[in-house]
């Protein structure tokens, strides 16, 4: 029998460079390799699987919805949509929401609302409507998204984007001040960047761009595709400096680990410039997506995931600490969003990747050196205690054989 791993390198496109590791198999904060071997998952797809793998009330609301209705596209009602909907608007004080299926399309729909509203309430002129993000980023890989990247390896070869975006440095509210033209539309920003190397900006930082979006009449899209639902403590991290938002993007945890839910909520004045026919997507909305969605922000309040973030977050930066010094550079993050920047080191933060995963322990790098923690939010102390302690071994290893060349 072909290896499957053989099978995705001859027949899959080499965009990701996997760890060798198979897995077949899931339950809570462990994944299970076709060897029969167990890891703690911390990695958690990207920060998409907050709930644990195959959290038994998910499975269940997903086996219930798709055996009894799908898919049946917006052209009609569901029984199952407007539920969800009201649900996400409840918990985060927005008028209404868009449901896409990823991260990218809530985007994309973020930023035509944002040039729609520029034009019709603002009245920015007809097709120079601008759009200020932050450098750094990560929105996703659609065109969209990418032109508002500053990243090289992301936009190389693949342009040309849509023009009308601009980028500021992250962590300067100085700087998108004096960004903002009276054609800006929106400042769109992640409270911490995630894919950037889980930058967290000082604090004061996001509610000084919200006063400064609101004072210019700027709209403010928050990017909580990662850092929402609960990964860094509270239900968005935008409660950490109480703002609220124009446009408020959520996605991956918001499928449960189960299924691809995006939402992009906001307020009514913003909404009632979409008629119908002027947006739309085939999946997104259908019953499976609401009814996963609906009992993923169920089961994170009910099961008291978001403290469980707080806390055992506190906890994990607290052991970090014991690390050696010589081998780490920075420890920074917030609840369960936590990234450990490496000193430079033979094979930089992949090869520590990859001695982790022979020690049972799942993750991956962000950006060159920086070492993601990120595990599911059921995850607890003695899994903490167990994955700190094999990292502590690891960079005990790395550290003996220290090299000069950055990566
Ligand atoms: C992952 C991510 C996206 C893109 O989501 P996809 O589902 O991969 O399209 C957008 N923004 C942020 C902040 C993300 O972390």
């Amino acid at each position: 029998m072909t290896m499957p791993t053989e099978l995705e390198a001859r027949f899959g496109v080499t965009n990701y460079a996997p760890l060798p590791v198979v897995l077949t198999r899931g339950a809570g904060c462990q994944v299970w390799d076709t060897d029969g071997r167990v890891y703690l998952d911390f990695m958690s797809a990207y920060s998409a699987v907050s709930h644990g793998h195959a959290h038994p009330r998910l499975v269940a609301a997903l086996h219930e919805q798709a055996s009894r209705l799908a898919v049946i596209s917006r052209a009609f009602f569901s029984d199952r949509l407007g539920a969800f909907l009201a649900r996400a608007c409840e918990l985060t004080g927005m008028d209404r929401g868009l449901p896409m299926n990823t991260g990218a399309e809530a985007v994309e729909t973020a930023i035509k609302a944002a040039r729609r509203w520029g034009y019709t309430l603002k009245g920015i002129p007809s097709g120079q409507a601008q759009i200020i993000a932050c450098e750094g980023n990560f929105h996703g890989r659609t065109l969209g998204a990418l032109g508002l990247s500053s990243e090289a390896a992301y936009r190389r070869d693949f342009g040309p984007f849509p023009p009308g975006s601009q980028l500021v440095p992250y962590g300067d509210a100085a700087a998108l001040e004096a960004a903002i033209r009276p054609q800006t539309a929106a400042f769109i920003i992640e409270p911490i960047q995630g894919e950037g190397g889980i930058v967290v900006p000082s604090p004061g930082y996001l509610s000084a761009c919200a006063e400064i979006c609101r004072r210019h009449r700027v709209l403010l899209i928050c990017d909580e595709i990662q850092t929402g639902l609960g990964r860094t403590g509270k239900l968005l991290a935008c409660d950490h400096e109480q703002v609220t938002p124009d446009l408020l993007l959520l996605g991956k945890a918001l499928g449960g680990g189960l299924y691809p839910v995006s939402l992009v909520l906001g307020r009514d004045e913003i909404w009632q410039l979409f008629e119908p026919g002027s947006h739309g997507s085939t999946f997104g909305g259908n019953p499976i997506a609401a009814a996963v969605g609906l009992e993923a922000l169920n089961v994170l309040l009910e099961e008291g995931l978001i403290d469980n973030a707080a806390t055992q977050g506190e906890y994990l930066r607290q052991r970090l600490q014991e690390l050696p010094a010589q081998a780490v550079r920075e420890v920074r993050g917030r609840g369960l969003l936590v990234g450990v920047e490496l000193e430079p080191c033979a094979g930089g933060a992949r090869a520590v990747c990859e001695r982790l995963l022979e020690r049972g322990i799942l993750t991956r790098e962000t950006r060159a050196n920086v070492l993601r923690l990120t595990p599911p939010l059921v995850i607890e102390r003695a899994q903490i205690d167990t994955a700190v302690e094999q990292l502590k071994l690891v960079l005990a290893e790395a550290d003996a054989a220290p090299q000069e060349n950055k990566t």
